[in-house]
């Protein structure tokens, strides 16, 4: 899906990259960061797909290790394998917007977006019966104007601040480390559901994670409604840095 191309900015994920912009962890967890050693939350994401064969291996694992995380779905595909957005949805796993075409945000005007936005939405909603909340522009490629044509579709842009790099061949071992370098609370984690070694990685970085005093969240989870509406995050303007 181009991700070798377009992923070359690790993006955080709105708020990540300053302390100063973490409404969210006090918000959505209570007890965060108070003395008592409190889970640390982090969030496994998944962009493109759903994949016929990739997916239904990565729900198993995830299902397996008892892991609910959040994926991005291009619309094309969701059309083309609605039942697997449903498992998707009914293992508990939050199913969000990658858009309809997958294209570079940056060359699209803004009513193609807007369109393009609806149309994914508009698929997903009608396979699960729920309102899709999130949207990551494909490759992490967008414009401030972007992110107002997002908000004004009623979707949260959601990032990321760890780049597996998953999609450029990386081996299990580098993945882990990079991951585990990286990893604090409140972190989103960039995988994709089409990469085999990516199923691979999971139990062992899991294990690690949880070893580490880590929690898996969805992205629900980590940015449930009631905190969304004073937290920059619902304004949809990420903090662009520099990735990892
Ligand atoms: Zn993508």
């Amino acid at each position: 899906m181009k991700t070798k191309i377009l992923c070359r900015f690790l993006i955080a994920a709105s708020v990540f990259a300053c302390a100063a912009f973490l409404p969210f962890r006090a918000d959505a967890f209570p007890g965060a960061g108070s003395k008592n050693r409190s889970p640390r939350y982090i969030a496994i994401t998944f962009d493109d797909g759903p994949h016929e064969k990739m997916t239904p291996m990565l729900l198993e694992k995830l299902e397996e290790l008892q892991v609910r995380a959040s994926f991005f779905l291009v619309g094309t595909m969701a059309e083309k394998n609605p039942s697997l957005v449903r498992s998707i949805f009914e293992q508990g796993h939050t199913v969000a917007n990658h858009s309809y075409f997958h294209r570079n945000c940056k060359v699209m005007d803004q009513d193609e977006l807007s369109e393009d936005l609806a149309r994914c939405s508009s698929v997903i909603e009608n396979i699960i019966n729920q309102p899709v909340r999130f949207f990551r522009p494909p490759g992490g490629n967008y414009t401030s104007e972007t992110l107002r044509t997002v908000r004004k579709s009623g979707l949260k842009t959601v990032l990321w601040d760890i780049n597996s790099r998953d999609y450029t061949g990386v081996s299990v071992d580098f993945m882990t480390r990079r991951v585990m370098r990286y990893a604090s609370s409140g972190s989103i984690i960039l995988f994709h559901s089409g990469v085999k070694r990516t199923v691979d990685v999971l139990p062992v970085l899991v294990a690690k994670l949880r070893k580490n005093g880590f929690v898996f969240v969805t992205l629900d989870e980590m940015f449930p409604r009631a905190s969304l509406s004073n937290s920059q995050i619902s304004s949809g303007r990420p903090v662009a840095q520099k990735g990892r």
